[in-house]
């Protein structure tokens, strides 16, 4: 039977549910989200710093707990990956993905769709299988889905990553390397590894103050992926300064709070810019 009391104690008070979401219980509350799709996926999108145009869109997961609220990715990612319990996770996500582009492909919108993989899912060996049964069962376009492979995940064994990536690549579709900049690839790994683009960790551009920037990182990291001919992302540009040092120091595209927090995809905006928000 519910408890009301106990119930509205974990909804006011914070402190009381952050306690309460042990792992266990967190792996089986999460068990029933999945089952009862209570996982929603909101989209956030990349903007072509050059012509403002919305080039792609990143799922983002959210889970949507009757007694909970919204709990964010940080609190069930982490439990989810510690459990065999984010390979239905990422496959839910993957599949709604691949019908969601596909659908806004339909309406007339190319938009390049972005799917976190976790290192579990990555490093299961029907991975790429997967991918391609979904592809088909959606009629997606591969050319228009990325996967998000972060560098830690490329980088915990070199050659199974170089291969896999391959086998994705096969399938024609687009492999970005997220997170970068804080872990360890070195530049002859980096080239070792068959991806389109890399995703400039939030922390760099955090870091950036005005269009004068202090810290030469960002532009070295910028002109490396230049280098290799590798489209540059962007991730967690706020302000206007930051997009500005970004576009003038050709940073292909740019993701954050400035253009957009993630949003369900019937919010999602899928027209040009006209100038940066103010
Ligand atoms: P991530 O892939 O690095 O995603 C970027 C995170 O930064 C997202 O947090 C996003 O909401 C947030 N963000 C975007 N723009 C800004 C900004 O301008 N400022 C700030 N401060 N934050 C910004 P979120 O949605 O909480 O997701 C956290 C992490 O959880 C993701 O990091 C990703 O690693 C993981 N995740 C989310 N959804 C999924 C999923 O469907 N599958 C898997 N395997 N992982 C997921
Ligand atoms: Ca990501
Ligand atoms: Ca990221
Ligand atoms: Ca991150």
């Amino acid at each position: 039977a519910k408890d009301g009391g106990r119930n509205q104690v974990c909804i006011s008070s914070p402190a009381v549910s952050e306690e309460m979401l042990t792992p266990l219980i967190v792996e089986t509350m999460l068990r029933n989200a999945l089952r009862n799709k209570d996982l929603e996926i909101y989209y956030q999108p990349k903007i072509q710093a050059k012509s403002m145009q919305v080039v792609g869109a990143e799922a983002l997961c959210r889970w949507r707990h009757s007694e909970f609220g919204e709990i964010p990715p940080h609190r069930f990612i982490p439990v989810a990956e510690s459990s065999d319990l984010i390979l239905p996770i990422d496959e839910y996500v993957l599949r709604a993905v691949c019908e969601q582009g596909a659908r806004w492909l339909q309406d007339g919108y190319r938009v390049r769709m972005s799917v976190n993989v976790s290192s579990r899912q990555f490093g299961q060996p029907g991975f790429p299988e997967l991918v391609r049964s979904i592809l088909r069962d959606t009629k997606m376009d591969p050319s228009l889905l990325e996967l998000e492979i972060t560098e830690r995940t490329a980088m915990h064994d070199v050659d199974r990553a170089v291969h896999t990536l391959t086998e994705l690549r096969n399938l024609g579709v687009r492999i970005a390397i997220d997170d970068f900049g804080i872990g360890y690839s070195s530049l002859s790994y980096l080239m070792r590894f068959p991806v389109h683009t890399l995703k400039i960790d939030r922390s760099f551009t955090a870091g950036i103050q005005s269009a004068v920037n202090q810290n030469p990182v960002i532009g070295a990291i910028i002109s490396l992926a230049k280098s290799l001919n590798l489209n540059v992302v962007a991730e967690g540009v706020e302000t206007v300064q930051q997009f500005d040092f970004l576009r003038d120091n050709k940073c292909d595209e740019i993701q954050g709070y400035l253009f957009g927090e993630p949003v369900p995809p019937t919010s999602f905006q899928l027209t040009a810019f006209e100038s940066t928000p103010q």
